[in-house]
């Protein structure tokens, strides 16, 4: 499918998808864009074409990841690195989808340090708990997101793990609608629901956010580009009720997502820019209740 898709058409489908995001209060945003010898540069170009024209309204930074594979796809390097090169700020990875899981995750890191980008990088979605990628990650400027396989952890190993999460510094990112879709599907009956406890991680010292993994795609064929309702749909799924956890819900929406992308310019300050984004609700723990 990616081999007959054109910038054209990247970039239409992108544009709608980013207006939706406008309209929803989008200000800032990582896109992960995916480069490898099927699709070419063609879907960087796509997206990236949109950037300056919705300058008014969005700061986007594009990530370059190989989602087919790294070690195993040859040619995909070289394009990661062409990305690197036309100015994407950060480097990510899918070590899922690759013969070597363990040596994508260090190449991605070589290739990080070597441009001085950030690190955002897919990881631990699959049916068990068992060895999982995240120990073979190292702290910096790193976000993982998914890892819905904390979902089958209890509570203890959770906070042991977020521990070592909170004292490297990797952050969270939990994509609930993507990880709803594709996890527990070895299953018939009693379906896992497959998504991560951002709030105990939170709680245990983790910068966390929640966000959208897909948009309308087969691996997650829904969503409308508000991360309100996202936040809202895990408050549900994780059966979040205390007002003050509803309040983190929200905050990892905002002030923790600002934090993660390392902006310095985020928030209510004296020479921040006046971006200003309205919500129909008297409190943040109402929004995310009630949407
Ligand atoms: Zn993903």
């Amino acid at each position: 499918l990616k081999k007959s898709m054109s910038v054209e058409d990247v970039r239409a489908r992108a544009e709608r998808t980013l207006q939706a995001c406008i309209k929803h209060g989008t200000t800032r945003m990582r896109t992960q864009v995916e480069v490898d010898p099927g699709i070419g540069m063609r879907g960087f170009e796509g997206v990236a074409s949109l950037i300056d024209n919705y300058k008014w309204a969005i700061d986007i930074e594009i990530c370059v990841f190989p989602q087919e594979g790294l070690t195993n796809y040859p040619g995909t390097e070289e394009l990661l690195l062409e990305g690197l090169k036309r100015g994407a700020k950060v480097i990510g990875g899918a070590p899922r989808y690759d013969s070597d899981e363990a040596g994508q995750i260090k190449r991605i890191f070589e290739l990080a340090r070597e441009f001085d980008v950030d690190i955002d990088i897919h990881l631990d979605v699959g049916p068990t708990a068992d060895a999982m990628n995240i120990y073979l990650v190292r702290g910096g400027r790193v976000v993982v997101g998914h890892m819905a396989k904390l979902s089958l952890l209890p509570p203890g190993e959770v906070a042991a793990l977020a521990r070592r999460l909170a004292d490297t510094g990797v952050a969270v990112t939990v994509l609930p609608t993507t990880d709803l879709f594709l996890m527990g599907r070895e299953r018939d009956h009693s379906v896992v629901r497959g998504v991560a406890d951002a709030n105990l991680l939170c709680e245990h010292g983790v910068n966390c956010s929640l966000s959208s993994n897909n948009i309308l795609n087969p691996a997650t064929p829904y969503g409308d580009c508000s991360l309100i309702r996202a936040a809202n749909l895990y408050a549900n799924v994780l059966q979040v009720d205390r007002p003050a956890r509803l309040r983190d819900c929200f905050d990892m929406l905002t002030q923790r997502s600002a934090r993660l992308l390392n902006l310095r310019d985020y928030g209510l300050a004296l020479g921040h820019p006046a971006d200003i984004v309205i919500i129909d609700a008297q409190t943040p723990e109402q929004a995310i209740a009630e949407i």
